[in-house]
C-alpha cells in the first residue's frame, strides 16, 4: 500500500550502500523497502579501510558508535619497499581520521539502524530488472512500483544491466587475498603498513584489540600469489621479514580480479544506480565502500530537498567527480604496483616517493576522504588542477 504524501523508494541490495541509503531516507520520512537476494543480511570479507568521509557518514546516520566500538584508530600509514625503506608516510589526525572496521561490524550496525529507522526489509528477493517508470521485477515474477527504484546491487548489478545505459564493465588483471588475523603483543599499535616487493604487496593494519587486517595483492597472472587456499611459501619468498604476520593467516577470501565500472548516466527515468553498481573501482585506495556510502547519504539529502528529477541530477553532479577521481587514482596506484616496467623497478621507490610527496597528488588521492555531503561542493577541490 502506498502512503499518501510519503515518497516510496525501493532499493535493490542490502550491502553497505543500500543500507546507508535506506537508513538515511527512512530517517528523513521516506517509505523505504530494501530487497536483498540472500536469505539473510550479511557481509562477507575481512576489514574495511574507512577514511574521514566514511566515518562522517556513519556519524550522521547514527551508526558510528556501534560500528567503531572496538576499532583502533590509525595514526600513520607507511609504505615500505623490499629493502625495508620507507617510501611514503601518511599521517592522520582527529580531523582526518582513518581506521579499519571489521566488515561484519559495520554491516550489522547499518542493518540494525535501517530496521530501527523503519526500513521494510525483504530477503530472498532477487531483483532481475527495473524499468524507467519505477517498477522492479523479482526473479519469481512479482513486481513492485515506487517513486524511485535504486539499484545498489553491486558490481554485477542486474538493475544496471536491464536499463541499457551505455557503460563500461572492465575486468582488471589484479586481485587480492584478504584475512583477519589474531593480534599479538608484538604487533605495532596504531600504525598501518603496506609493504611492496616487485609486483606483490602486503597490507598489515591494526583493526580492533582482537584482530589485525591483512591483504595480499598481486597480478591476476601470478597464480602462486593468488591461489585458494593461499600459498604461504610463495608469499614468504617475497616477504621473509613478515613471517610473524603470514604464519597467522588462516581463513582467506580470494578475489582473483578487480572490476571497474563506468556508467554514462547514473540514472534513467525513475531508476538510479548506487555504489559499485554505478562506479565499481579497483580497491587500491580502499575507498570503494567509502565513496559508495558517501554517495548514498548525498542522494538522501538531495531527495529530501528536491523533486526526484532535480535530486538525481544534482546528486550525480556532486558525486561523479569524486567517484571518477578516485577510480583514476586507484588505477594509477595499482599500475605502479603491478605493471611497473621490470627494468625500472630499481628506481620505483624514488619515483613514488617524489610523486606522493607532491601536495597536488596528495590532494587528488584524498579527494574522496575530503568529500563532505550536503556541502554543495567538495571543499578545496577547485584549487586542484585536473590531470
Ligand atoms: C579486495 C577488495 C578490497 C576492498 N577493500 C575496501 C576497503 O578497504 N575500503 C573500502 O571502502 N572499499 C573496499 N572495497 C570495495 C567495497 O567492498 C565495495 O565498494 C562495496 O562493498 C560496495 O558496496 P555496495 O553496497 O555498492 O555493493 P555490494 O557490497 O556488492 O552489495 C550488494 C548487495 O546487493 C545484493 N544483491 C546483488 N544482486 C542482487 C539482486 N539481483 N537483487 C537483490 N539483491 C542483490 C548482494 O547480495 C549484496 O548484499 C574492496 C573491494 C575488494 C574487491
Amino acid at each position: 500500500m502506498r502512503l499518501v504524501g510519503k515518497k516510496k523508494i525501493i532499493i535493490s541490495g542490502a550491502g553497505l550502500s543500500g543500507l546507508t541509503l535506506g537508513t538515511a531516507l527512512a530517517q528523513r520520512g521516506f517509505d523505504v523497502q530494501i530487497l536483498e537476494r540472500s536469505p539473510e543480511l550479511r557481509e562477507i570479507g575481512a576489514g574495511l579501510y574507512t577514511w574521514e568521509n566514511g566515518l562522517k557518514v556513519l556519524e550522521e546516520i547514527g551508526v558510528y558508535e556501534e560500528a567503531c566500538a572496538n576499532v583502533e584508530f590509525i595514526t600513520k600509514l607507511d609504505m615500505i619497499d623490499e629493502k625495508q625503506e620507507l617510501i611514503h608516510s601518511t599521517p592522520f589526525t582527529q580531523s582526518n581520521r582513518f581506521c579499519i572496521i571489521p566488515r561484519k561490524d559495520v554491516h550489522s550496525a547499518l542493518a540494525r539502524a535501517a530496521i530501527k529507522a523503519g526500513v521494510q526489509m525483504e530477503t530472498n528477493a532477487c531483483a532481475v530488472s527495473a524499468d524507467c517508470s519505477g517498477t522492479v521485477t523479482l526473479d519469481h515474477g512479482k513486481t513492485y512500483s515506487a517513486d524511485l527504484v535504486v539499484g545498489a546491487d553491486g558490481i554485477y548489478s542486474n538493475i544496471r544491466n536491464s536499463l541499457n545505459i551505455p557503460h563500461t564493465f572492465e575486468k582488471v588483471n589484479n586481485g587480492a587475498v584478504r584475512a583477519l588475523i589474531s593480534r599479538k603483543e608484538e604487533d605495532k599499535k596504531g600504525i598501518a603498513e603496506e609493504h611492496w616487493s616487485a609486483y606483490r604487496r602486503i597490507g598489515i593494519s591494526p583493526s580492533t584489540e582482537q584482530f589485525m587486517y591483512v591483504y595480499l595483492t598481486a597480478s591476476s597472472a601470478d597464480e602462486e600469489g593468488l591461489s585458494d587456499p593461499w600459498n604461504k611459501k610463495a608469499w614468504l619468498s617475497s616477504f621473509p621479514h613478515l613471517e610473524s604476520i603470514l604464519e597467522r593467516i588462516e581463513h582467506t577470501r580470494l578475489d582473483r580480479y578487480f572490476y571497474y565500472v563506468f556508467l554514462q548516466s547514473w540514472s534513467k527515468g525513475r531508476v538510479a544506480l548506487l555504489g559499485d553498481a554505478a562506479h565499481g573501482m579497483e580497491p587500491n585506495l580502499g575507498q570503494g565502500a567509502g565513496v559508495s556510502i558517501t554517495s548514498a547519504l548525498e542522494l538522501a539529502k538531495q531527495l529530501e530537498k528536491n523533486d526526484i528529477d532535480t535530486a538525481l541530477k544534482d546528486w550525480e553532479k556532486l558525486m561523479r567527480p569524486t567517484a571518477e577521481k578516485t577510480q583514476l587514482w586507484s588505477r594509477i596506484y595499482g599500475s605502479a604496483a603491478a605493471q611497473w616496467p621490470k627494468e625500472l623497478l630499481g628506481i620505483r621507490s624514488e619515483v613514488i616517493r617524489k610523486t606522493l610527496g607532491s601536495e597536488n597528488v596528495d590532494r587528488m588521492i584524498s579527494t574522496a576522504a575530503r568529500h563532505v555531503t550536503g556541502a554543495g561542493d567538495v571543499f578545496s577541490l577547485t584549487e586542484v588542477p585536473d590531470l
